[in-house]
């Protein structure tokens, strides 16, 4: 984060080095400093989505996305007030609306408007209820045009470019942006596709919920990963089935050898056809990603598990690798869905309780059941918390997955019930 700031701020620090008087007045170089920060900003922000394991392991790539959609939103601000303060401070309104100005002004003009469309998408994208892909179509597009066009506006219209080493700063932002985007975009695809995994087998786990196994390509050991994480999977199948990559959680524990597995729940256009995958076809595998796993926490004995339907996956892998390494937990493992037939593991959860290996107790609870349910019923909330877990919540470390609404509900539960925020940990399916 330390880097990431001083990189952020390293050119009004080298145009203060290099030029310490300016005859400009404060608002218009206020205006000037506001584009050097945002356009150094815009370039790192290939960085931080390109997947890096170096930038992504210290934070999880959800965290990232935030950062990035954060970041986003920050350069936006600063890039749209640049021209406001470079009129009001130099008296020349013309810059921003006058027709006739220098086509490098155009440039940046152009500039502006993608990133506004962006900001506009971004926020409202489910609101015109535009789908994922086109989203994700127009985003690349607008980020790989707002590049060029912003690094020759300002390498043009700029005064502080003419200094060397701005100008040697520029061009190592503008490759540094290239080569992370040629990396993600480009190398990284390819690199996936020299080694595909293997569709050995198809499961039914419960209504519309699969799961697939994967292997490595023969000679090709299986990645390591940490139970609780996720990875990227691009299907490929029968001809007329989509191609998309999409991220899901290795439901699988790295205890089991030589496999991946991931349990995928029918909920959208692609996912739709998820039980369509047969044995044979083929994956491009990239992962692991994410932070959200008890090893990383190895002084937390008595955890508390919290899920609501697919969002079970994480927990899953978590408990499988407890299970399997005989690791020193307790764990309560609180599970919603909306009706038994919805219930992903049931069996196997069944059997873990009963084994006894470690301390586990499951508890379902049903929003819609039959009436010849016995068990918790109703929209898991504080109640069935403190039931289960008992009324001290402070002392534990909660684990929480499912849908984003759910999963905010649960926080906000666990805070008002004195839990410490370092010790409630969770995974949001939307990146
Ligand atoms: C870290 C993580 C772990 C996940 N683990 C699981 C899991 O174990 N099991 C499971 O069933 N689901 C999981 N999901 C959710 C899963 O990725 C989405 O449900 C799936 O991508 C939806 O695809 P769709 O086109 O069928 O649905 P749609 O209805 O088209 O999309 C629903 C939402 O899913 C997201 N989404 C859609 N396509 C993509 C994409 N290509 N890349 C990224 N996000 C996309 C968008 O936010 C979109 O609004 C996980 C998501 C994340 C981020």
């Amino acid at each position: 984060m330390l880097l990431y700031g001083v990189i952020v701020l390293s050119p009004l620090l080298l145009v203060r080095f290099a030029r310490p008087m300016t005859d400009h007045g404060f608002v218009f170089t206020v205006g000037k400093n506001l584009a050097l920060v945002g356009f150094t900003i815009l370039a790192l922000q290939f960085v931080v989505s390109a997947r890096f394991p170096w930038v992504e392991r210290p934070f999880g790539l959800n965290v990232l996305f935030y950062f990035h959609k954060a970041m986003a939103v920050i350069a936006s601000l600063l890039l749209l007030s640049h021209p406001m303060l470079l009129a009001l401070g130099g008296n020349e309104w013309s810059l921003i609306f006058g027709p006739q100005v220098i086509w490098h002004i155009w440039l940046g003009r152009i500039a502006l408007l993608i990133i506004l469309v962006h900001v506009w998408l971004a926020t409202f994208r489910l609101v015109v209820k535009m789908n994922y892909e086109t989203w994700r179509f127009v985003h690349n597009l607008g980020a790989v045009l707002i590049l060029p066009l912003g690094f020759y506006h300002s390498w043009k219209a700029g005064g502080d470019l003419q200094l060397p080493w701005m100008k040697t700063l520029w061009a190592a932002l503008l490759l540094t942006a290239v080569a992370s985007y040629f990396r993600h975009r480009v190398l990284r695809p390819v690199l996936l596709r020299r080694y595909p995994y293997q569709v050995t087998e198809v499961r039914r786990e419960a209504e519309g919920v699969w799961t697939i196994t994967l292997v490595p390509p023969e000679g090709v050991p299986r990645f390591d990963y940490l139970p609780g994480q996720f990875h990227f999977l691009t299907f490929q199948r029968a001809p007329n089935l989509p191609v998309e990559e999409h991220p899901w959680t290795i439901s699988s524990s790295p205890t089991a050898p030589g496999v991946l597995c991931s349990t995928i729940k029918e909920s959208g256009d692609f996912t739709v056809s998820i039980g369509k995958t047969h044995p044979g076809d083929t994956a491009l595998v990239d992962g692991p990603y994410g932070r959200f796993s008890y090893v990383l926490h190895p002084h937390e004995r008595e955890l508390v598990f919290i899920a609501a339907g697919i969002g079970i996956t994480p927990l899953m892998s978590m408990l499988r690798h407890i299970r399997d390494t005989r690791a020193e937990r307790s764990v309560i493992l609180l599970y919603a869905n909306t009706r038994e037939e919805d219930i992903a593991f049931r069996d196997e959860l069944a059997d873990m309780e009963r084994a006894g290996a470690t301390s586990l107790k499951v508890v379902h609870v049903l929003s819609k059941p039959s009436d010849a349910w016995e068990g918790e019923r109703g929209r898991l909330n504080d109640e069935h918390i403190k039931r289960c877990a008992g009324p001290e919540l402070a002392p534990r470390a909660f684990y929480v997955c499912g849908p984003s609404m759910f999963t905010q509900q649960t926080i906000q539960t666990l805070r008002k019930a004195r839990v410490p925020a370092r010790r409630i940990h969770f995974e949001r399916f939307d990146l």
